[in-house]
């Protein structure tokens, strides 16, 4: 996991709250054109789910890209997904590197509550 993926993870697990819209980070604009809701998973704990149904898809160099992914930046996705990580007891950002499978299970089943 990325070191800064790392210490966002743990900030929005310690929290445990969403956190809104960051209005100061510098990438804001850039990748969402400011048309977000909630920024608690701008690292995604799902990442790289491989369903373009969300907007991401599959770039040169076999890199999955999220910048066009708005769903997990939902307000009510990204409630449903913190209250489902603490209900499985994800704590820490090992946690969400360690359990990948059951957090596809996890974003399957959000996805069929809140498709786009
Ligand atoms: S496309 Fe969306 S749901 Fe999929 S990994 Fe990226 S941010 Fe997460």
């Amino acid at each position: 996991m990325h070191p800064l993926a790392r210490r966002h993870f743990e900030r929005v697990l310690r929290e445990g709250k969403l956190l809104g819209i960051d209005k100061g980070c510098q990438y804001h604009y850039s990748c969402h054109d400011g048309n977000i809701e909630d920024c608690t998973f701008c690292y995604c704990p799902f990442y790289p789910c491989g369903d373009e149904s969300t907007g991401g898809r599959w770039i040169e160099g076999g890199v999955w890209s999220c910048k066009d992914c708005s769903w997990i930046h939902r307000t009510e996705v990204a409630s449903k997904v913190l209250e489902e990580m603490k209900h499985s007891g994800i704590k820490k950002p090992e946690d969400i590197e360690k359990r990948h499978n059951r957090l596809k299970e996890m974003r399957e089943r959000i996805n069929t509550l809140y498709p786009l």
